[in-house]
């Protein structure tokens, strides 16, 4: 069975990955079978650009065909932000709670919940090969905390078409539509072609 890194000690984004590889024949490690890996510094400017800092560094460290997830929420209240910063942002309030209180309050203030997740896949084959995949899902920004499932942002975004959170719905269904799977799929399309 071939070997790939997933180069991520997110638990939450490693159950997801895997849950959709589970088809397919693919031995997918992550960062936690690696007890000495750390994370490279994330100074790119795009979720593209932080994806290939994570898939490249992945590569030269094991050898072993990499890929790796940048990821995030934009917000059209809060100028599309948090975005690339989506982790240091929701880290910079005493607790989920107040992140997300925040940013119920902007929202309702500027009258507009447009939102969307986006993911970017990058894929380093080799020193000089890298392959990148991009996922968006569009949606809009719930009017109350709801759901306890997933993680992150998941408890205010609700996804085009829906009436539930992204916490409101199991795994299996966010994997249909969400970001992540959009930019995974076609990763493993490429795989299997
Ligand atoms: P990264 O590890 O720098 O890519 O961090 C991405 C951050 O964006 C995560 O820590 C979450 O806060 C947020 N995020 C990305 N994808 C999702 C998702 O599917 N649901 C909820 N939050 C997400």
């Amino acid at each position: 069975m071939k070997k790939i890194l997933f180069f991520s000690s997110n638990i939450n984004k490693v159950k997801e990955i895997k849950n959709i590889f589970k088809k397919n024949k693919l031995n997918i490690l992550s960062l936690n079978d690696f007890a000495n890996l750390k994370n490279p510094l994330e100074n790119g400017k795009t979720f593209v650009e932080n994806a290939k800092i994570k898939s490249s560094y992945g590569f030269e460290k094991t050898k072993i065909p990499c890929f790796s997830d940048d990821s995030g929420i934009c917000i059209e209240a809060l100028k599309n932000g948090p975005g690339i910063h989506s982790r240091r942002f929701f880290s910079g309030f005493k607790n989920q709670k107040d992140c997300f209180k925040y940013i119920l309050e902007q929202v309702n203030k500027s009258k507009n919940n447009n939102a969307f997740f986006f993911c970017s896949i990058c894929f380093t084959l080799d020193k000089n090969k890298h392959i990148i995949f991009n996922g968006k899902v569009g949606g809009t920004i719930s009017k109350m905390i709801r759901g306890e499932r997933g993680f992150g942002y998941d408890p205010i975004f609700i996804p085009t078409g829906y009436s539930k959170t992204f916490a409101e719905i199991s795994m299996f269904e966010k994997n249909k539509i969400s970001h992540r799977s959009i930019a995974i799929n076609k990763l493993i399309n490429f795989l299997i072609n």
